[in-house]
């Protein structure tokens, strides 16, 4: 079950450098790279859209997203 929470609000393009770590309700998780998300999805606005969107490749349940981990590239602004 998707939960939303407040940094999930974070914009895609203040991302773009950054990895998050996508842990489903399964227990698998996965990397994915902001920036291939982008160019794949690039009407995509916030993490949240993103979140809500994926689909689990080990169950193949979609939102079932338990928790995100960002992996801060660099510093922003
Ligand atoms: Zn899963």
């Amino acid at each position: 079950m998707f939960r939303y929470k407040p940094g999930y609000a974070m914009r895609l393009a203040l991302m773009k450098d950054d990895m998050v770590w996508i842990y489903c309700a399964c227990g698998y998780s996965a990397p994915v790279y902001v920036r291939d998300v982008l160019v794949t999805h690039p009407h995509l606005e916030t993490l949240c859209d993103l979140l809500v969107r994926t689909r689990c490749t080990a169950c193949g349940v979609k939102a079932a997203v338990q928790g995100v981990t960002c992996s801060w590239v660099g510093r922003h602004g």
